[in-house]
């Protein structure tokens, strides 16, 4: 492989091209294994972020998109539709909370949130047309979010995840500037049992929709866990107490289950655990087990109607590759593994080994905490990962780990036998006992 015109001319996810890491080659992956080039094997813990659920080169998904590329690979969907789109869509609304019955199809997570934000700016656009012909009441444009949030790259996105890990400030003045509200502390369930709640923690929250109702489109957060922005779980009555004072406020909810989708923390839906069902909801990364990129805002009746009703009349969006046909067909072949209900067993057997090892770790002084959900395990540190030390570290162990700053986690493949998350683990516990994985 030409590492050197890799590392010459190609960005990777978060880097510099200045000084640029070491990204290590790799031939093929399969099941829960990613093969390097040069013959080595790693486990994989991370599911290509969240994403490869049911693991690499799954007979069930290869031949989906086999049969697919033999039909069409892609065709425009103004004007036209077609069988992968429609059974896509059936079976996302079969599995989704019930409330939920439009399905805007979007080319990546962070569209499908930029869709959501617009859907609410636009559903609030028709309600007030009236109220703009008579008065100079400030229009519903703002969001309200929690620090600590992540909810993509992109533009309107990034101006709802958290300010310090997207650096606003380099933004200033191109930003839309959005409510951050302190997201909940950690809530660590034991033996099944979520502890007490302390209403406190929802003060903040419940102040700043006091404060600003009138000017707010939605609220939007990521439900029970939040994944790139600090990996942290949450009680989830505190997702209930947002439910109520989103219904009491009039204010729309957006929930981006783009993570936490499809089974990851041992509910459907992350929103499962607190029983609410959102207005809009996000999903992607998962959609589709890692094959290719596809995402999809779902939203209710009202929603719908209520942002076509507005003088718009339509909702003005439309990505160039939407619904592409070969997306949805392997799309649909892995909600068709979810629905046989596999995954319920998968996703406990893992969260029962984290439950049992990840405490141990707890021993060694660089660990602040551990904390599990699901299948997603994470280890925080006292000190920042040096992240090419340990990326090494890993790959030598025979692991495929990648954290970031004070976060050591995994969200391994579904499919992932017992022994595998326990090398993942150990692997963990090694690097924590080698000062040169840590920064100085
Ligand atoms: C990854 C992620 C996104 C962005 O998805 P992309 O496909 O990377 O654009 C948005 N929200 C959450 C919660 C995510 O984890």
């Amino acid at each position: 492989m030409d590492i050197q015109f890799d590392r010459h001319h190609i960005w990777h996810p978060y880097t510099s091209t200045i000084n640029p890491l070491p990204c290590y080659p790799v031939s093929h992956a399969n099941g829960v294994m990613i093969h390097l080039e040069d013959g080595q094997q790693l486990i994989d813990g991370m599911s290509s972020w969240w994403s490869a659920i049911h693991g690499y080169n799954h007979p069930k998904l290869n031949q989906a998109a086999h049969q697919q590329i033999d039909k069409m690979s892609h065709i425009m969907f103004g004007g036209l539709t077609h069988d992968p789109a429609i059974a896509l869509c059936k079976n996302i609304l079969d599995l989704v909370p019930s409330n939920l019955e439009h399905v805007f199809l979007a080319d990546s997570g962070s569209v499908s949130v930029e869709v959501a934000l617009k859907m609410a700016l636009q559903y609030w656009y028709g309600k007030e047309a009236k109220q703009r012909a008579t008065s100079n009441t400030p229009l519903r444009s703002k969001f309200l979010t929690l620090e600590h949030g992540y909810h993509g790259d992109t533009f309107a996105a990034m101006s709802v995840t958290d300010p310090n890990n997207s650096m606003h400030q380099m933004y200033k003045g191109f930003l839309p500037e959005h409510i951050f509200a302190q997201s909940p502390p950690h809530a660590q369930r034991q033996d099944g049992k979520w502890p007490e709640f302390d209403r406190n923690d929802v003060i903040d929250f419940e102040q700043k929709i006091i404060q600003h109702h009138q000017q707010l489109a939605a609220v939007i957060l990521e439900p029970i866990v939040q994944g790139a922005g600090g990996m942290r779980i949450y009680h989830p009555q505190f997702l209930q107490a947002v439910r109520r004072l989103c219904d009491h406020y009039d204010v729309l909810l957006i929930v981006d289950e783009i993570a936490t989708g499809f089974g990851r923390t041992g509910k459907l839906f992350a929103c499962e655990h607190a029983q609410i069902q959102p207005d809009i909801l996000c999903i992607g990364k998962a959609l589709t087990s890692g094959y290719m990129t596809l995402a999809a805002t779902i939203t209710s009746n009202k929603v719908a109607d209520g942002v076509c009703s507005s003088d718009a009349g339509c909702f003005m969006h439309g990505p160039t590759f939407m619904a592409n046909p070969l997306a949805c067909a392997v799309a649909t072949a892995s909600l068709d593994l979810i629905k046989t209900g596999a995954w319920q067993q998968q996703v406990l057997g893992i969260e029962h080994i984290f439950e049992q090892k990840l405490p141990e770790l707890m021993q060694n002084d660089k660990v602040k905490f551990v904390r599990w959900l699901g299948a997603i395990g994470v280890v925080e540190t006292h000190i920042a990962v040096n992240l090419e030390n340990i990326q090494a570290h890993f790959v030598k162990h025979g692991v495929w780990i990648r954290p970031f700053g004070k976060l050591i986690y995994i969200m391994p493949p579904y499919i992932s036998a017992a022994d595998h998350i326990v090398q993942l683990i150990q692997a963990i516990e090694s690097a924590l006992c080698d000062d040169a994985c840590f920064q100085k």
